[in-house]
């Protein structure tokens, strides 16, 4: 049984109420923008917008499975790094714009394909109306509830998260506020990942897979190494070992794949690809600290060129 399921409606209409106040309110995120538009996020006010509904193969094995995970890439997010992967979609806010009855619809396209589960991707400011969907359809969606997200969740809406989701896809970028203050929006970023981390720590999430090795309910901790930015690496990987020391339950996956992109194209630091000798320097003290989970590899010293 997933999360929203265990939820009575009263609990259910509680948790939109106060997901709608904090977006209503420009509380959603830690930017705390006030409740104006333009929204510094993108967000819109009437609708949801969504840059793809997709059937995705490319999250960790127990996630994806063999049938995909049913992936929701919202558009626009707060954290605005400036080396993002996925800018067309998270910073030029692209995407089409869905009603709560569309987007109901769409999620109920995405479990007729039989997807594992429900993955929203950076859904963080439209959590209310999303909320609002689900239950229309609540008795439909018998897949865990991923949530996919920044890791720089404010306290209040982490809370309404902790209680509609099953799996945790968790950024964790930087463990201290000097790098996250060069390299992105959320000046306090580490107070916030560290924040959220107690907050799963509490819950005493176990990782829990059925019978197929399909993932029910669990936590992933992600991290992509930067190039020039090993020492900020290495103290997420102590930051995660000192959770790991103090019960919580985690897999991890340690992410080689970066390349310039955005901002990071006229930064001098970030405007290169990685290199073997930097990433590994992670990768081991990941080893060393027996974190179980995926750690891809980085095969090839790249070209730069
Ligand atoms: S998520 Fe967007 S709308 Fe909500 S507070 Fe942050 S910037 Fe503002």
């Amino acid at each position: 049984m997933n999360s929203l399921s265990l939820l009575s409606d009263v609990e259910l209409d509680a948790l939109i109420e106060k997901a709608d106040d904090l977006f209503k309110n420009g509380k959603c995120c830690p930017i705390k923008c006030g409740g104006k538009f333009p929204r510094f996020c993108g967000a819109i006010e009437e609708g949801i917008k969504v840059a793809s509904f997709a059937v995705h193969d490319g999250e960790e094995p127990p996630v994806s499975g063999w049938n995909g995970a049913g992936n929701v890439f919202f558009s626009g997010c707060s954290a605005k790094c400036v080396f993002c992967q996925n800018w067309p979609i998270s910073q030029e806010n692209n995407g089409g714009i869905y009603s709560i009855s569309e987007f109901a619809e769409h999620i109920i396209k995405l479990l007729a394909r039989k997807v594992h589960n429900i993955n929203l991707v950076t859904s963080d400011q439209y959590l209310g109306k999303v909320l609002r969907a689900f239950k229309s359809i609540r008795n439909e969606i018998r897949v865990p509830i991923v949530y996919n997200c920044n890791g720089a969740q404010t306290e209040e809406l982490f809370e309404i998260i902790l209680k509609i989701s099953d799996i945790f896809l968790f950024d964790v970028k930087y463990a201290t506020n000097g790098p996250a203050g060069e390299l992105c929006a959320i000046k306090k970023y580490a107070d916030c990942v560290k924040k959220c981390l107690d907050m799963l720590l509490e819950r005493q999430l176990k990782w829990e897979e059925d019978d197929l090795g399909i993932l029910q309910k669990g936590l992933i901790i992600r991290h992509l190494v930067l190039p020039n930015y090993i020492e900020s690496s290495i103290e997420v990987m102590n930051l995660l070992n000192e959770y790991k020391k103090r019960g919580l339950e985690f897999k991890i996956g340690l992410m080689s794949q970066y390349f310039p992109a955005y901002k990071a194209l006229e930064n001098p630091k970030l405007n290169r690809q990685l290199h073997k000798e930097e990433y590994n320097r992670v990768a081991e003290i990941a080893d060393k600290y027996g974190f179980d989970g995926w750690i891809q590899d980085l095969e090839e010293e790249p070209d730069e060129a």
